[in-house]
């Protein structure tokens, strides 16, 4: 046994970290990896620790303390989980204490020790008249957490004390659970949905596939309302049944309540659970122990909980993969919950199955080449999708609200109020950033060397590459069809929802976007009176565009779908191509048909025509030859440093060395050709909170020898004191 003992403590200012501690003899048969301990430090007295490993030796030259003592002997957590948490910290480039404060809620450290102290009527004999209006109180409240029952009944500790040793009470330690699913009161379950057509034979390929290898990684790919759901439902029975354990992520905490409800109701709420970064401390702790006690079957949750501890695990289901919100952009650690749950079924040899309606191209170019792609080409009972028309903007640019909202489109909104239905208009831009697009052709000025839009600064009147750092001045003419209509294109949100208001101003028109964010619930509350019907257009970026399931929503209108095509972001057609099929399958859900439009002055671009026409594998034949020709993933690994400084010239100076220093040691090994250091520039949204933001980016083709060179290299460096460094491996996006 060792002498020492890794413990992992969360001190106020110092946040969480870890300190060695002698084991004393009388422990050093009981001491496991996971328990809840309690350590001396410094003037805080004793305070509550994980033990997280073992050593033989002190890395500090001090004496270390001894542990006082176990709290708990049940640890909360294996080594296991540990070497996956580790392996978390390796590939993200953090250390284990990051990845450990990320996974390990900090809450559950102080909990570990804490239990229950209720209290419990026995008798009114022998109390005085005082002591019996206390006494009278228990009895008619029942059973009573200690320190609500004080309160309760206006009395002290030393009353109650008193009533104990008078036997007219009793206080007991309890464990009770709590399980945030219990206010559902299910009481029946609903049984499975039969499978028919599409779903039974994905259903029937992807159990196949488990059968030959346990631990495959799928993709289902079908279309929205294709009935994916009801595919993991009978997976799940299966895995279930088998005697294993299922882990289910959604991309947010909403959509994660919403299926856990689904989960409830086809089985049960005794076996279901659901884990996300809102949920109370109190309930978490409690599903903790539950997860490390084998005594939750299905967990549902958000990215966090494929850090949630649970035990024996058959299936891993990830619905909605394609979206954002499975990695955490900030703070580190910059994981991925689907890279993170990849090497978790690695650990547990388990399958895996991810699922969209339109999947990431690095995911679907992995699932076909592998044979592990699963296809549902149609909605259930073949439910009609609503059609899309793209309206040539090159038409209108001189028209009234000219290249905001075109005639085509003023008339099908005043067409759909008309009929008491409702409007939904997207415009997807953010407001930092400017490309320049031909309004005579469509074409959008990008750099040579990355097929990027340049930006347009137009402090220096210049068009920059955030990549490269490319330069160049705006064109006069359109180097594509001679025009002199080059133009910088940018309107705000705010802006169109004025055009709309000018345009029906009896209307009730709302607007969603991040500055309404700032006022606490007022996005639930506008969606709520959208659902309701008392807005009749609602104006929104992309947050509309996700989980709204109004029926009375007849038309969908997307201002410029150039817009989203345009970020200086190689997965920018990606991300554009999945947004507008998803707000376009917001329209006609109901027994209305509806329809969707999307204002272009670039019709033919691949991206926009194959979500026109809903079509993924079109898409994605396109999408995945750009990305081999300029080595974008898949078919290379990007890591990104963000360099960022108060002072503009210090971050610049060391985001300059940091290259310098990692071209000359790529050089020396001869690697530049698979390594490649692209920048410093300055990123696309140059300032933040004050901090001057540099970027370096990174294309890795070496894979795991070229992660692991990076990394060895980014452990060495010491960054000046006013100087930051985040590192951000596979990145969502380059702004
Ligand atoms: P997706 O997850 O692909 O968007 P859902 O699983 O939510 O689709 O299915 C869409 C709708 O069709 C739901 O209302 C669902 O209950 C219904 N549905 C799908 N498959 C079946 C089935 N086999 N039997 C009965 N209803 C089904
Ligand atoms: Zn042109
Ligand atoms: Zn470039």
């Amino acid at each position: 046994m060792s002498k020492y003992a890794l413990a992992l403590v969360n001190i106020k200012g110092l946040g969480v970290k870890t300190f060695s501690y002698l084991i004393p003899d009388e422990m050093k048969d009981k001491i496991q990896i996971g328990q809840a301990i309690l350590v001396p430090f410094g003037r805080q007295g004793l305070i509550n620790a994980f033990c997280v490993g073992f050593s033989d030796y002190l890395p500090e030259e001090i004496k270390a303390k001894k542990i006082s003592k176990i709290l708990d002997e049940t640890p909360l957590f294996s080594i296991d989980y540990l070497k996956l948490l580790e392996w978390v910290a390796n590939y993200y480039c953090c250390d284990l204490v990051t990845v450990l404060n990320a996974a390990i809620p900090l809450k559950l450290i102080e909990k570990a020790s804490k239990t229950e102290q209720l209290v419990e009527f026995i008798t009114i004999e022998g109390a005085t008249k005082r002591q019996m209006e206390v006494l009278q109180k228990l009895k008619e409240s029942g059973k009573m957490p200690l320190v609500i029952f004080e309160k309760y009944a206006k009395t002290t500790r030393a009353t109650i004390k008193k009533l104990e040793n008078l036997g007219c009470l009793r206080l007991v330690t309890e464990e009770i659970y709590r399980n945030p699913l219990d206010i559902l009161k299910i009481e029946n379950t609903e049984p499975l949905s039969t499978l028919e057509g599409e779903q039974l034979s994905a259903y029937n390929g992807i159990s196949k596939k488990i059968k030959e290898n346990s631990s495959a990684q799928m993709l289902l790919y079908g279309v929205t309302a294709s009935g994916k759901t009801e595919v993991y439902f009978k997976l799940i029975d299966d895995t279930i049944k088998a005697g294993k354990n299922v882990l289910f992520l959604a991309p947010e905490i909403a959509l994660a309540s919403q299926l856990t409800k689904r989960l409830a109701k086809k089985f049960g709420t005794k076996d279901v659970a659901i884990w996300h970064s809102s949920i109370s401390d109190g309930e978490r702790y409690d599903v903790w122990q539950r997860l490390y006690k084998d005594d939750i079957k299905i967990l549902a949750g958000a990215r966090s909980a494929v850090f949630a501890p649970l035990k024996n695990i058959g299936l891993i289901i990830i619905d909605e993969e394609h979206e954002g919100a499975y990695k955490q952009t900030s703070p580190a650690p910059r994981y991925d919950a689907k890279v993170v749950a990849q090497k978790l079924a690695e650990f547990h040899n388990c399958p895996l199955l991810l699922g969209s309606a339109t999947p990431d191209i690095s995911v679907y170019y992995r699932a076909v080449n592998s044979g592990n792609l699963f296809e549902m080409k149609h909605r259930y009972r073949n439910a009609p999708i609503a059609p899309v028309t793209v309206i040539n903007m090159q038409e209108y640019s001189k028209a009234a609200y000219k290249s905001v909202i075109s005639k085509p489109l003023q008339t099908a909104i005043s067409e759909t109020i008309e009929k008491g239905q409702q409007v939904i208009l997207l415009i997807n831009r953010r407001g930092f950033s400017t490309f320049t697009q031909c309004q005579a052709c469509g074409h959008v000025i990008e750099c040579p060397n990355c097929a990027i839009p340049m930006i347009w600064h137009a402090k220096d009147q210049q068009l920059k590459c955030h990549y490269c750092n490319h330069i160049s001045y705006f064109p006069d003419f359109c180097p594509e069809c001679g025009s002199d209509a080059l133009k910088n294109s940018g309107t705000g949100t705010q802006k169109i929802e004025q055009y709309v208001k000018d345009l029906f101003p009896d209307n009730t028109i709302e607007r969603i976007d991040s500055d309404i964010l700032v006022r606490k619930g007022e996005h639930i509350r506008l969606l709520e009176r959208f659902q309701k019907g008392d807005i009749d257009i609602l104006v929104g970026t992309q947050m509309i565009a996700k989980g709204l399931d109004n029926p009375n929503v007849t038309l969908v209108g997307v201002i410029s779908a150039d817009a989203s095509f345009n970020l200086p972001d190689f997965r920018a057609s990606e991300r554009g191509f999945q947004l507008l099929t998803q707000v376009a399958g917001r329209a006609g859900r109901g027994e209305f048909t509806g329809r969707v439009l999307f204002q272009t002055y670039n019709p033919d671009y691949y991206a926009l025509a194959s979500a026109k026409s809903q079509n993924y594998s079109e898409f994605y034949n396109t999408e995945i030859v750009a990305r081999e020709e300029f080595d974008y993933p898949p078919f290379s690994q990007m890591i990104r440093l963000i360099i960022s400084s108060i002072n503009n010239f210090r971050a610049e100076k060391s985001a300059q060395e940091i290259a310098l220093r990692m071209c000359m040691m790529i050089e020396k090994y001869g690697i530049s050709e698979r390594l490649e250091v692209l920048g410093p520039t300055p990123c696309v949204i140059e300032r933040i909170n004050g901090y001057y933001r540099f970027q370096i980016i990174i294309k890795n083709k070496l894979e795991e020898k070229g992660h692991n060179f990076i990394s060895s290299f980014l452990n060495k460096i010491t960054m000046p004191k006013d100087v930051k460094l985040a590192i951000d491996v596979d990145p969502l996006d380059i702004l």
